[in-house]
């Protein structure tokens, strides 16, 4: 073999290889294009009503993106962490998890904190809308005169606080045992489960909840919100805050 043809023979070769191999990337690829989410202890609630059901207030793609994407993030990056922490997660209620952070271990307590967090809140968020979801009476109203000033007051304090919010995060109304409410504000995904109290009802003030129809306009969309409410399902709530029994 001539030197020009040896040099030819190897270049060759190397496109010969280069080639080969470009398709087996190209594999790689389109097989980990749309991975599916792992299974494990923890479900996304499939939601109780079709993702249109609050047009104009809350678009529907916006529920799709909400639920299907952010809530199915939440919920995958539970399933792993449940893969190598059996003991950790999975086998205990969320509220209790969640009410005793500390006793996780250090590599994956802001995980936890951060994914059952924001699996716990989007629970509570999808089982509290609803269409055609009333208004508030009997016990709930009467709380709600009671502790937040009535109706009004409380909405627009509720809103306040909401809007107040700094960056990402959640306005809740808290619910003791006793029945007695309160308006709270959590940053991130945290939730006054981890301080030990229980929520009845809360609204998610992330840019995620309301940018494709409301860009900047976070007042808006706090007050829009709340004709999605469902008033009965907030009832069952109350009911269960005060018989000891409600969760997440
Ligand atoms: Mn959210």
């Amino acid at each position: 073999m001539s030197s020009l043809s040896r040099r030819h023979f190897f270049s060759a070769a190397a496109g010969l290889a280069a080639a080969a191999s470009t398709p087996r990337i190209v594999f790689a690829q389109a097989s980990t294009a749309a991975p599916t989410a792992p299974t494990g202890p923890f479900v996304v609630p499939p939601l109780p009503y079709p993702t249109n059901a609050f047009e104009p207030h809350i678009d529907a793609r916006t529920m799709e993106i909400h639920h299907d994407k952010h809530h199915g993030a939440y919920v995958a990056n539970l399933n792993n962490l449940a893969k190598t922490n059996p003991q950790q997660l999975g086998a205990r209620a969320v509220e209790d998890v969640l009410g005793n952070l500390n006793a996780l271990s250090d590599d994956i307590k802001f995980a936890v904190r951060n994914n059952l967090g924001g699996h716990a809140n989007h629970t509570m968020f999808w089982e509290i809308m609803g269409p055609n979801g009333g208004k508030p009476e009997g016990e709930v109203l009467a709380a709600i005169d009671r502790d937040l000033g009535g109706m009004e007051k409380f909405q627009t304090d509720f809103d306040a606080a909401g809007g107040r919010q700094f960056g990402s995060g959640w306005v809740f109304v808290t619910v003791t045992k006793d029945g007695k409410l309160a308006i709270e504000t959590r940053p991130n995904q945290d939730t006054p489960i981890m301080d030990g109290k229980r929520v009845l009802m809360g609204n998610d003030v992330w840019e995620h909840a309301y940018y494709l129809n409301y860009q900047n306009r976070r007042a808006d969309y706090l007050k829009a919100w709340w004709n999605t409410v469902n008033w009965n399902k907030v009832a069952e709530r109350y009911a269960a805050a005060k018989a000891g029994t409600l969760g997440v």
